[in-house]
């Protein structure tokens, strides 16, 4: 196997496909992961257990995930809104569950309506599930979103979000990672705010960060996450998504042009630029009315013209 500096979490099947207007169809999901995966991408979070009216796009998470388990040496991850997603999480066998957890309480109340003692509930009981889980169990993510700013409430005093990566390490995650869901993170917030979870979390619990490009600072602020020693980044094929919920916001950090970015600095993602590209083709394909981001899949990758 190919050596790895850095683990790209790829977040398109849920993030953005969430997010988008267009329902793919099972078969074309199928197809696109199996690409994703053939392009080296080790872990894809392929849907969310969710009630179908609240996201029609994501109904047939279960079969994707039955399908997604075919895949070899692939982490299977999903999304789970509370301990109900996590029961249908766990009977469908996904390697590892992802509970978002808004630092900004408006956020949680109009993401989930749930309050932060809620929001704690929940993952308490999802840890008691899976601890009466015999056997291999999923992990748990708590993935701490809007941790960067938020849409209703601005500033997200970083004193909050340090303190409650604290009590979700205490509440029994597994991990957490950091989420700037709609794109207010800036580099030297960045470096800041994951120095002080990691004293937190310590540094086998911290998740990872998980970044938008809203205005333009994504891969700036992943360059700040590897000068403090982040080593796994979500993001999302052809920058489709965002978080349907926070007006305004719209698509994740770019998975062509991250990988393209850590290659051309010499970090090794395991992922193949030019089989990637080809999985970007499946996609568009399947979702032909969509615009699709990323500067690399435009311009190509640099060579000599001959
Ligand atoms: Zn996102």
């Amino acid at each position: 196997m190919m050596k790895r500096d850095i683990l790209i979490s790829e977040v398109g099947p849920r993030d953005g496909l969430q997010s988008i207007k267009t329902v793919m169809p099972l078969a074309q999901k199928k197809a696109w992961i199996s690409a994703l995966a053939a392009s080296g991408l080790r872990e894809i979070e392929v849907g969310s257990f969710v009630p179908a009216h609240v996201l029609p796009q994501l109904a047939d998470t279960a079969e994707v995930v039955a399908h997604a388990l075919t895949i070899p040496d692939l982490t299977v991850a999903v999304l789970v809104p509370n301990l109900r997603g996590a029961e249908a999480a766990l009977s469908a066998g996904a390697h590892k569950l992802t509970i978002p957890f808004s630092a900004s309480e408006t956020h949680s109340l109009k993401n989930v309506r749930r309050t932060h003692a809620q929001m704690f509930d929940e993952v308490r009981g999802i840890v008691a599930l899976l601890k009466a889980h015999a056997g291999k169990r999923p992990t748990l993510e708590g993935g701490l979103s809007t941790a960067f700013g938020c849409t209703y409430e601005g500033v997200v005093p970083a004193d909050k979000v340090v303190r409650l990566a604290a009590q979700l390490c205490e509440a029994g995650c597994d991990e957490v990672g950091l989420a700037d869901s709609v794109g207010f993170a800036n580099p030297a917030q960045v470096r800041d705010l994951v120095v002080r979870v990691r004293a937190v979390t310590g540094e086998k619990k911290f998740a990872g960060l998980h970044l938008h490009n809203t205005r333009g600072l994504g891969l700036a602020n992943v360059v700040a996450g590897l000068d403090v020693g982040v080593n796994t980044f979500d993001s999302s094929m052809a920058g489709i998504g965002g978080c349907p919920f926070a007006p305004g916001a719209t698509g994740n950090i770019v998975t062509e042009d991250l990988v393209f970015m850590l290659e051309s600095m010499g970090l090794h993602t395991g992922v193949d630029l030019d089989k990637l590209l080809e999985a970007r083709k499946v996609l568009a394909a399947a979702v032909p009315h969509e615009e699709l981001y990323g500067y690399v899949p435009a311009a190509g990758v640099p060579g000599v013209r001959a």
